[in-house]
């Protein structure tokens, strides 16, 4: 075979595996079956960026300032990131969205903390793009330290935020698991995931379908008992990007800190920033700053 017939099957062939394999890599799946491992490398990765709180100085350690948060949208952005909703992530993880592009990117922030509306809402509408808060509704309009239903109300309707369920008041499930009769510890958990979907779902008019652990904890049963709630993703605080091995009521978020900034942050984003499992380390931070 000469040269050029080569380079004409060659051709032949790239076109061939392009047109029938490659649209097969890119099928959503639901419920994060696990898909072979060369397969899996053509899948989306995707990381979802876990906040908390914002100002001026770090007071704690699930405080960033303000202006590290800003260079990670200049970043994002300077670098062509795409940030998509989490509600998209989600969508296809459930077979029902396409597949997220190349070089997406999640961001989410748990709590309502009033630094939500006074830094990181200035911040959101400058670079617009989505972003998903997690708020246990006991703390709202309640608690110093938390936003208003007003200021929900005002965010949501830049259309920017979507909001969803942190639990009513944000337990420590293993701690309630320990004092509680079992019958007792039900109850008590169906409580948590019913009326804090109730509540945002009355306060806010919207749909809540979705449920990020407190400090990260969950296991099988309150799996079961989420998605008895009527949620059809939860959301830990394992740090490695989300792909198709995850389960959807198990999908993971890097909990970012202010030292998570320059190359640290860079490293994030391409997965190289290898602390995978690491719930006890981040519980342990927050266990630290929240006990
Ligand atoms: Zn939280």
């Amino acid at each position: 075979m000469n040269k050029r017939h080569l380079k004409g099957r060659c051709i032949r062939i790239g076109i061939l595996i392009t047109v029938c394999i490659v649209p097969f890599l890119w099928a959503p799946l639901a419920g994060g079956e696990i898909r072979d491992t060369k397969e899996n490398l053509q899948v989306p990765h995707v990381p979802i960026l876990l906040y908390h709180r914002f100002g001026p100085a770090v007071s704690d350690s699930m405080t960033m300032t303000t202006a590290v948060f800003e260079s990670h949208l200049k970043y994002l952005r300077d670098k062509g990131y795409t940030i998509i909703s989490l509600r998209r992530l989600v969508d296809y993880h459930l077979g029902k969205g396409p597949p997220p592009p190349p070089g997406s990117v999640v961001i989410v922030a748990d709590d309502g903390h009033k630094s939500i509306y006074t830094d990181m809402l200035p911040l959101i509408k400058k670079y617009r793009v989505p972003v998903t808060l997690f708020i246990y509704p006991s703390a709202i309009s309640n608690a110093s330290y938390a936003m208003t239903w007003e200021q929900l109300r005002e965010i949501k309707k830049t259309g920017l935020f979507e909001i969803q369920s942190h639990t009513y008041w944000h337990p420590d499930f293993r701690k309630e698991k320990k004092r509680l009769s079992s019958d007792e510890y039900v109850k008590f958990v169906e409580m948590q995931l019913k009326k804090s979907k109730d509540r945002l779902e009355r306060e806010l008019n919207i749909e809540v379908t979705m449920l990020a652990w407190p400090f990260g904890i969950y296991d099988d049963w309150l799996i079961s008992k989420a998605i008895e709630a009527g949620y059809v993703a939860s959301f830990t605080i394992e740090r490695h990007h989300v792909s198709n091995i995850d389960s959807v009521m198990k999908l993971p978020r890097y909990l970012l800190h202010n030292g998570d900034k320059g190359r640290v942050f860079e490293m994030i984003l391409e997965g190289n920033y290898r602390e995978r499992n690491s719930i006890g380390v981040s519980t342990r931070r927050y266990n630290e700053k929240n006990s």
